[in-house]
């Protein structure tokens, strides 16, 4: 029987250029993003800024504070409501409850986006909506600001997995008040563990790099606003540190720089599974709707809920393919779901339940081919065959 042997979790190595950045800022001992002029974490601000056509980033420690500095910045405090989706990484409800502050959670269809029916039902429940576009999917952007808008809900983007895509032409981090990116190593960049926040507004700008720890040297930041909107928030805004370092911006640079280049070889991958999976009966492959833009560093499907899906993901995983399935009764790695949240006072959320008891995920590393892809689809066909139909 074929086996595959290659490793669903190994990364590309660091880009020569990136390496070279990041031991030239070692050598030179300044690895504080404020204690090094010119710096690098500046400039990686800029670039990101400029590359996305926000007017201001701010490069923090990880893509959980960074959600946290965005809540923090829009004055959401302990106790206070905030929605969010009902399927999402534990990072995003955990970055809810670190500042002691309460999901709600919305639930998720077929599609595996936010449903906005229910997200309009419970939309008069809180200020602000932390909207996870959990796996890279996203929602009709423009029907869920509509909804958000009428509401008088500030979005926060989660783009955690949607760095490089867009909606009906617009990137993804660009339609919410705060878009919120990670470059931990599973990203779509990889500086083991970083984050990246845009927005266009001054003042939550301003409020961000007081909060993540700017020492009066706010005015070093690569997009700052004017002083005067610092002296607005400087005297009432706590520092809650959490700034990247040089060595880290060091290494994104030339990464940000390649990343369209990276997102067409992902997408190639994306292409040659989905094409395999197609052909696996039992399975179907989340479509993507014509208006996403999407990056394919991931691929999920729903499993016939009569087949034996346990069964199926122990036969593939026999022969070295790693689904994860999000319907298993204990959460494995990063499986987890809502009902493993203890932290999250318990929701009702059949819909999403229903779907993620069918949810199976790949991840698509970019050091795998397309011989690869074709030897993980013919195992996968074939354990179909024996397990779903
Ligand atoms: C990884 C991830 C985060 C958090 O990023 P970290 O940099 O690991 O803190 C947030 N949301 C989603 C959906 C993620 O996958």
């Amino acid at each position: 029987m074929e086996r595959f042997t290659r490793s669903f979790t190994q990364q590309e190595p660091i880009p020569e250029d990136a390496i070279a950045a990041a031991v030239a800022v070692m050598r030179s001992g300044r690895l504080h993003r404020y204690g090094a002029d010119p710096s690098e974490v500046a400039a990686l601000e800029v670039e990101f800024a400029a590359r996305i056509g926000a007017a201001h980033c701010i490069a923090v420690a990880s893509g959980g504070y960074a959600l946290g500095c965005a809540m923090r910045a829009l004055g959401v405090g302990p106790d206070d409501p905030v929605l969010t989706n009902g399927w999402t990484l534990a990072p995003v409800p955990g970055a809810i409850a670190a500042i002691g502050a309460t999901p709600v959670l919305i639930e998720v269809g077929e599609d595996l986006t936010i449903d906005l029916d229910d997200l309009s039902a419970k939309a008069g429940r809180a200020r602000v909506l932390l909207l996870s576009h959990m796996r890279g999917h996203l929602c009709d952007m423009d029907r869920l600001m509509a909804v958000c808008d009428a509401a008088g809900v500030t979005v926060i983007e989660d783009c955690a997995h949607t760095m490089g895509a867009a909606w009906n032409g617009t990137p993804s981090g660009r339609w919410g008040a705060v878009g919120c990116f990670s470059t931990q190593t599973y990203k779509h960049v990889n500086s083991g563990e970083g984050g990246l926040i845009v927005t266009d507004d001054p003042d939550l700008a301003a409020r961000m790099v007081l909060l993540s720890g700017s020492y009066m040297l706010h005015a070093r930041n690569g997009t700052a606003p004017a002083q005067a909107v610092f002296d607005r928030h400087a005297a009432t805004v706590p520092n809650v540190s959490g700034r990247m370092d040089e060595v880290r911006a060091a290494i994104l640079r030339p990464q940000i720089g390649a990343l369209s280049g990276q997102v067409a070889r992902w997408n190639a991958l994306y292409a040659a599974l989905e094409g395999a999976f197609a052909r696996a009966p039992g399975l179907s492959v989340v479509p993507r709707p014509p208006k996403e833009r999407f990056v394919g560093s991931s691929i999920q499907v729903l499993a016939d809920p009569h087949g034996d899906v346990a069964g199926f993901v122990g036969a593939c995983g026999d022969r070295g393919v790693e689904w994860k399935w999000f319907g298993g009764a204990a959460a494995t790695g990063f499986t987890s779901t809502h009902r493993h949240w203890g932290y999250v006072a318990a929701q009702d959320l059949p819909r999403t339940d229903a779907v993620l008891a069918r949810l199976l995920d790949m991840r698509i590393p970019l050091t795998f081919d397309r011989d690869d892809c074709a030897v993980v689809g013919r195992i996968v066909a074939e354990e179909a065959r024996r397990h779903l139909t």
